[in-house]
């Protein structure tokens, strides 16, 4: 650790750098009077020093930062039947499905699995309530964390939000409770509430379940505003605004001046990558497979996307991936029940045929992870993800193609963040 920088410079480095995903975990860590994990004035939720932060916090923070440190599954959840392969990680079933229940699989983003799960823990009264992210109240296009206690509260946060969100700006307020819960997000997010185990021994202790969407990063806030202005809607005008789900994918709905727009999912995640404007985080990222969780959920378009023409009447089919026993046993209890409607077993190539791009980002990460460290950034550690493993399959070509990528990307400013300052409209 760079203890020559005062502690609140090593906090925004993580932000500057361009490694922040806006989890919220530093909030809880330091505590709400020292740092606010808030929209800045990058667009993004960051953390803000509020008050005085000491370098044992930023340590702390350095420890279980889902941008500076990322782990695979624990091992003592890796089984010696457990399937280990080296793009998708340890599964031990993977499996199409979907919500046996109908108002969830049309309501959810993709076939309402993680709904309908999330659905059946609380009915079967296997935890008290669900960790997760609904549409935040304050701006429409972000989540917010949410303490789900009932089926409709569930079914409300449905849906994949593509904007900022901070599932774990409060956590110690949910281990408080002292009730067995599940957590319901992103892979980055569950990595970063794995390395808080490490801190707290309620952790392990009260989260019974851990699932995860499959994720490929999340839409920047400038993108968001720059589709929105495309169609001719000021985005402060925007009161409502649903990306996917009812339907897949279903319509992106935006509700601005109490008059309704519906697009094509394609229309906000269009052809043109570039466009994506991606967190720096999210292109680099070891994990958008949510390898750390017992049960990761993903979408079964081949290649990665849909077509117009099929979207119109998909009702939405997904790949679960369990792999825990935990995860696996969760997935056969839910279809016995009729929560859960499974179709088929699948495999890894087929994973590969569903999610091309993430096949590819985990191939590309050990040499972009080496431009970081070429170009003296924070290099993020990394364990049980088999990223270097994987880059020794790639030709020099490629790794070196990647690598000098990162470090030209460091050098025109594309992986560089203002510091951050609470956002003033
Ligand atoms: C940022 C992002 C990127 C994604 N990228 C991919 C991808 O590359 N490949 C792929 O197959 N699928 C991707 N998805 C996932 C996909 O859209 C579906 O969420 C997934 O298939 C699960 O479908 P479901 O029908 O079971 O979800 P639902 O039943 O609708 O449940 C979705 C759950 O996700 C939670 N959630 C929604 N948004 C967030 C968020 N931003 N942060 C934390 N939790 C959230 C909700 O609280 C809800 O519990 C992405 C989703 C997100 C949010
Ligand atoms: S990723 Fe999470 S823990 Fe790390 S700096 Fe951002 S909000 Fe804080
Ligand atoms: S791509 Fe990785 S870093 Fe980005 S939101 Fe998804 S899991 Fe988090």
């Amino acid at each position: 650790m760079n203890h020559s920088q005062s502690p609140d410079e090593r906090l925004y480095a993580i932000v500057e750098q361009g490694l922040c995903v806006g989890c919220g975990l530093c909030q809880s860590v330091a505590g709400a009077d020292k740092i606010r994990v808030t929209k800045t004035q990058s667009g993004f939720e960051q953390p803000v020093v509020l008050g005085e932060l000491d370098h044992d916090t930023v340590d702390r923070i350095y420890d279980v930062c889902p941008g500076t440190r990322i782990e695979g599954l624990p091992q003592r959840l890796i089984e010696n039947d457990t399937h280990q392969d080296n793009v998708w990680g340890p599964w031990r079933r993977m499996v199409r499905a979907w919500a046996g229940d109908d108002e969830q699989r049309f309501e959810g983003s993709t076939g309402g699995v993680l709904t309908a799960l999330g659905v059946y823990l609380l009915r079967s009264k296997w935890v008290d309530f669900i960790l997760q992210v609904k549409t935040s109240s304050r701006d429409p296009s972000f989540g917010e964390a949410t303490l789900s206690f009932t089926s409709a509260d569930v079914i409300e946060a449905a849906g994949s939000r593509y904007g900022p969100s901070a599932p774990l700006v409060d956590i110690a307020a949910a281990l408080d409770r002292n009730q067995p819960f599940a957590f319901i997000a992103k892979p980055c997010d569950v990595a970063a509430l794995r390395n808080y185990a490490r801190h707290d021994e309620r952790v392990d202790k009260l989260v019974k379940y851990w699932l995860v969407m499959v994720c490929g990063g999340y839409g920047s806030p400038s993108t968001t505003h720059a589709f929105l202005r495309r169609n001719d809607i000021d985005p402060s005008d925007v009161t409502a605004l649903r990306y996917r789900g009812r339907g897949c994918p279903g319509p992106t709905t935006v509700v601005a001046r109490g008059e309704k727009h519906d697009f094509h999912y394609l229309d906000y995640w269009g052809d043109n990558e570039s466009l994506w404007g991606l967190p720096f985080r999210c292109k680099i990222c070891p994990d958008g497979i949510g390898e750390a969780a017992d049960i990761a959920a993903a979408d079964t378009w081949i290649g990665g996307s849909p077509n117009r023409v099929d979207s119109e009447t998909d009702p939405g089919i997904n790949v679960i991936v369990a792999r825990t026993r935990a995860g696996e046993e969760l997935i056969a209890a839910a279809a016995a029940d009729g929560a859960l409607t499974l179709e088929r077993d699948v495999t890894p190539d087929d994973m590969s045929m569903y999610q091309p791009h993430q096949m590819h980002k985990k191939y590309h990460a050990w040499a972009r992870h080496q431009g970081l460290g070429d170009a003296g950034r924070i290099v993020p550690q990394t364990a049980r993800l088999r990223i270097e493993e994987l880059a020794r399959e790639n030709t020099d070509a490629i790794n070196n193609f990647q690598r000098e990528g990162t470090v030209k990307r460091v050098e025109i400013g594309k992986a560089t963040l203002p510091t951050p300052e609470i956002w003033k409209p």
